[in-house]
Formats: C-alpha cells, sequence, structure tokens
C-alpha cells in the first residue's frame, strides 16, 4: 500500500523534516545525562538551556517559568496537584472545568472529588452555543479556587474565549490554566492571561515524551515528581532530551503562513464535501474553530465503519480523540456538547497539517464521498438509516 495519507494530525503530527535534518546530529549530543558533570552532561544541558531560551522567545514568557515534562498529560496533572495541596488550606474548595477537557484533567478532578479533595464543577460547553457564560459566571463565586478552561478543543477546534473567561477568573481572584496542547503554534496564545498553561510537543511536529507546563512566577506550585535536581527542583527525573531538542527545532515550522495553508485546504474541503454529499454537518461551524479541525456529522453512516473503510484505502482519520479510541463507547466530549449517542456515533475528525497538499485532499475527497456513498447505500439497504 501507499504511504497514507495522514489527516489526524489533531492525535499526534509528523515529525518536522527539520528534526530530520538534525536527526545524526541529535541522536550523537543528546544521549548523554544533562546532569553529569563530566563532558558527557555538557551538550544535553546545552540543548536543554537552548530550546528553553527558543520557547520562552516564541512564547513571549520567562524562560524560569517553563518546566519540561513528559506531555500534557502529566503538566494537566501537576496543575490539579498543585491545586489539591493549596485547597487544603484555604477557604475556596471549588475547582472548575469546563465539560469537554481532556481525561487528564476530568479523570484527575473526578478521582479528587471521589476523595473528597475538592468540589468539582463543570460549565456546559453546547454544540450551538459554545461555552456557557451564563453559568460559568454563576458558578464563579468566591468559593473557586482556580478554573481550567482548554483553549482549543481537540475534538471539534472549538476556541474558547479565554482571554474574557480569565478577566473574569482573576476578577475573582481565583487561579487560571489553560490546556493550550491543540492551539500551540497554530494560533496566537494569550498566555500573559494564564497562571499555568500545558502542551505536548507531539502535536507541533516534535517529538512524544515531552510537554511543557508553565507556571507563573507568582503562582503556588507544588511537585508531582519528586526525586532529583532537575527542572530547579520542580519536575525530578532525567531529562527527554532527545525529544526536548527537538521542540526547539520545529519551532521556525510554527509561522501564520504555514499555519494560512492548512487553514484553506481544510476551507477547500469542507466546501467540496459539502457540494458533493448531501446530509452532512460541520460541529461549530458558526464559532470560532482553529483552521486545521473538521468535525463532520454524517448522517446514516457508523464513524467507526467509515474509518475502518478509509483507513483501507490509505487514509488516516479519526471518529474522535485518540486517547478515547478503541472504546466502542461514543465520544464524552460529543455527548457533553449535546450530540445524541446515535449522532456522536457518526462522527468523523478530520485533522489537516502543514505538510498536506491539496491533491491529498483532492483524493481524499474523492475516497470520502464514494466510501460514504456506498456505506449509505448498505444501510439503506438493510433497512437501518433513511438518507435520502
Ligand atoms: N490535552 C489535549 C487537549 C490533548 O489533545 C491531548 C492529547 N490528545 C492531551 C492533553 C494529552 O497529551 P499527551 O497524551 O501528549 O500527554
Amino acid at each position: 500500500m501507499l504511504k497514507p495519507i495522514f489527516l489526524d494530525h489533531n492525535a499526534t503530527t509528523p515529525i518536522s523534516s527539520h528534526i530530520k535534518s538534525y536527526w545524526g546530529q541529535l541522536l550523537e549530543e543528546c544521549a548523554g545525562n544533562a546532569s553529569s558533570v563530566h563532558g558527557g552532561g555538557r551538550k544535553p544541558k546545552q540543548w536543554i538551556r537552548q530550546t528553553r531560551q527558543a520557547l520562552a522567545k516564541f512564547l513571549a514568557v520567562n524562560p524560569l517559568e517553563l518546566i519540561f515534562t513528559s506531555g500534557a498529560s502529566e503538566a494537566n496533572n501537576t496543575v490539579i496537584n498543585t491545586w489539591l495541596h493549596e485547597i487544603r488550606k484555604s477557604p475556596r474548595k471549588t475547582i472548575l472545568s469546563t465539560s469537554v477537557e481532556h481525561p487528564s484533567i476530568m479523570e484527575a478532578l473526578r478521582q479528587a472529588q471521589e476523595r473528597g479533595d475538592c468540589v468539582w464543577k463543570q460549565i456546559p460547553v453546547c454544540r450551538d452555543r459554545g461555552f456557557d457564560w451564563q453559568v460559568f459566571e454563576q458558578l464563579l463565586d468566591d468559593s473557586v479556587f482556580g478554573v481550567t478552561t482548554m483553549f482549543v478543543n481537540n475534538e471539534t477546534g472549538y476556541i474558547f474565549p479565554l482571554t474574557a473567561i480569565a478577566e473574569k477568573v482573576h476578577a475573582n481572584h481565583s487561579l487560571m490554566h489553560s490546556d493550550v496542547t491543540q492551539a500551540f503554534g497554530k494560533i496566537e496564545l494569550p498566555l500573559t492571561h494564564c497562571d499555568y498553561f500545558s502542551f505536548s510537543a507531539h502535536k507541533a511536529y516534535a517529538l512524544k515524551g515531552c510537554g511543557i507546563l508553565g507556571v507563573k512566577k507568582s503562582s503556588p506550585y507544588h511537585n508531582l515528581i519528586w526525586g532529583g535536581a532537575q527542572e530547579r527542583y520542580r519536575r525530578a527525573g532525567t531529562e527527554n532530551v532527545l525529544a526536548i531538542a527537538s521542540l526547539g527545532l520545529v519551532l521556525p515550522d510554527l509561522n501564520p503562513e504555514s499555519q494560512s495553508k492548512v487553514t484553506s485546504l481544510r476551507d477547500y474541503f469542507e466546501k467540496h464535501l459539502l457540494e458533493r454529499l448531501p446530509n452532512i454537518s460541520i460541529t461549530h461551524v458558526q464559532q470560532l474553530r482553529t483552521g486545521n479541525t473538521s468535525h463532520l456529522l454524517i448522517a446514516g453512516v457508523d464513524g467507526e465503519s467509515l474509518l475502518m473503510s478509509l483507513d483501507l484505502k490509505g487514509y488516516a482519520v479519526s471518529t474522535g480523540a485518540a486517547c478515547s479510541s478503541g472504546s466502542s463507547e461514543p465520544s464524552p466530549v460529543l455527548l457533553a456538547l449535546g450530540f445524541s449517542k446515535a449522532e456522536a456515533q457518526q462522527s468523523l475528525r478530520v485533522s489537516f497539517g502543514i505538510y498536506n497538499q491539496l491533491s491529498e485532499v483532492d483524493s481524499f475527497i474523492d475516497a470520502l464521498e464514494s466510501t460514504v456513498k456506498h456505506l449509505r447505500k448498505i444501510n439503506v439497504q438493510g433497512g437501518q438509516h433513511d438518507t435520502k
């Protein structure tokens, strides 16, 4: 089979060609332990320092506010862990999150609430209107210690009004965290409004195993991982130097020109798909979305069957978040947005990236059209759906 056409960039991204051109040098120079006092530690230490500086400049933050982690999941867990520590000695016991956060937030909060370590309340997000301001403002009272809101949703690409949310949170004297994993490198990040932020390098053409936790100097912090002196005693464990170095190398690729190319591919895809296939709706089309994501409801087609047929034809797409796929249950995010179970099972996520070409999009539209028509025909013959 030919190399698959990769349209699942919200799950992970291909490794940047820039990294590939440095590969030999990276393998040689990142092999040592950055904590070694002998010469073997020098280059790894240099790569970490260099990446921290470059990233701080890219994000317009203080380099000392950046902590390298294993990924966004660890960074998110660390923030929740920090807040739980602080909540013990605070009269404020409530943490607010949106109803569509990544499981590394939702599960951490669910377990904390179950243990009685905090009160967790969710701010609804709805498929038609997005973030529910009314409920948010009702919930935001003097019991709230912190609020965690992703900047961009991984399944739909919806962009949360983060700046306006953070202003309200700070006016309430609460702390603000944002999981910016799906926004990093795609849109400008309002980080000056966040006390904490997190993301994963592998969503932006770098290697897996490196994440960033940003913590403002004035914000409370508690380690999740204890041990050595790495990251100024804030995150123990030998650094994944190779992955960290790779993150520094992708930064030049993450520019507005490459992102506008991605957006034009996504818009081209949606326009031509809607012209060629009836009964398709695009989630959050009336709201702000990142330019790379197209979340589709395709009536009369089971998303899993569609995904598998497309996979066999050489196209990699997704029915939802990679972390929850493999389960036959519909995505909790889609259910939280107000989709029925049946609707959630008819969804497809197509997420574009900087290496996609127009010819790939054209061939994907052809494949999607023929596969959907075929599956709809089978379903009608089987009497499952009326697709018209
Ligand atoms: N947050 C969001 C919004 C994500 O999309 C992901 C990855 N799906 C994560 C956190 C977790 O990233 P990782 O698996 O790299 O820790």
